[in-house]
């Protein structure tokens, strides 16, 4: 999934968000926040991982021909648009392990359907790449087993990811939404293993693109949504005080970007909105999103 096909992925969604709690007027604010609120305590009916289902399917490895098993996501709503990794601007499936491919011999790996992406002319170079990375075996298992838990799944995300990183560098990922995006979910991933070092640092990572990005005038804009990151991304870094910064600064904003609808930039508007208003109301309270659980919903 590209960058622009994944922006417009969960724009789309975040309008059906807005539908879904009574159309685009004005009742969906309150309805929305109640929503958000109820995230927290875990209570939340839509929250229920249930509702997101994974099915296995059988890929060839474009690098060394290996026939692997990988889950391809089979159903999902708009509810995944307020799990809790809305607060690192992140949505499923790529919080989720089985997102990451990764070839059980020449350990290529990468996300999703770019597996069957690989350019002809950037094998034999990836193949050199891959000699030169490390993950732990996986286990030999049946078809029939590999079908009901293939074996790349017992690989730490994180561990896939950090091969992802270099797959992506060789196949000329600079796109730095891409990376910023990338950081994130390996932020993400890390924090689930309970590195935190790691976490930290990935993060910090998608700050400096982030910085990067806002002084771009190309991106005007997209500063409300650049500043909810940076906001998001400076609290999970334990900087409350610029993330409060970062928030009061977007709330003033509105999220345009020329590619979209009307009514796409509009309800993406509104999302982030309901957001940034949490966000400065946790801060102001010294709570947020950092000391609570991110994975598992
Ligand atoms: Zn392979």
């Amino acid at each position: 999934m590209n960058t622009s096909s994944r922006r417009i992925f969960w724009l789309i969604a975040v309008g059906a968000v807005l539908l879904m709690f009574g159309g685009a007027g004005s009742a969906p604010t309150t309805t929305a926040t109640t929503t958000l609120s109820s995230d927290s305590s875990g209570s939340c009916d839509l929250a229920d991982p249930a509702f997101t289902t994974w099915v296995p399917k059988e890929f060839e490895c474009p690098i060394c021909k290996t026939k692997n098993i990988f889950m391809v996501w089979g159903s999902y709503g708009s509810y995944i648009y307020q799990y809790p990794s809305k607060y690192q601007l992140i949505f499923w499936p790529f919080t989720d392990g089985p997102t990451c491919y990764s070839c059980k011999k020449c350990r290529l790996s990468v996300f999703l359907d770019d597996f069957e992406k690989i350019p002809a002319e950037k094998i034999a170079e990836l193949r050199e790449l891959l000699k030169t990375t490390s993950l732990p075996p996986q286990k030999e298992r049946s078809e029939k087993e590999s079908m009901e838990h293939p074996p790349y799944l017992d690989s730490p995300v994180s561990a896939r990811l950090s091969v992802a990183e270099k797959v992506y560098r060789t196949l000329g990922k600079t796109d730095d939404e891409f990376w910023n995006h990338f950081y994130r979910v390996l932020a993400y991933h890390y924090d689930g293993e309970g590195k935190r070092a790691e976490a930290l640092e990935a993060r910090r990572k998608s700050i400096a693109l982030t910085e990067k990005s806002l002084a771009d005038k190309q991106n005007e804009g997209r500063r409300k949504d650049l500043l909810y990151i940076l906001g998001a991304m400076r609290h999970f870094t334990n900087d409350d005080q610029g993330a409060l910064k970062a928030f009061e600064e977007a709330n003033k904003l509105e999220f345009s970007d020329k590619d979209l609808k009307p009514e796409q930039n509009k309800n993406y508007n509104e999302y982030l909105s309901h957001l940034i208003k949490e966000y400065i109301e946790m801060l102001k309270k010294g709570e947020g999103p950092r000391t609570k659980p991110q994975i598992g919903n």
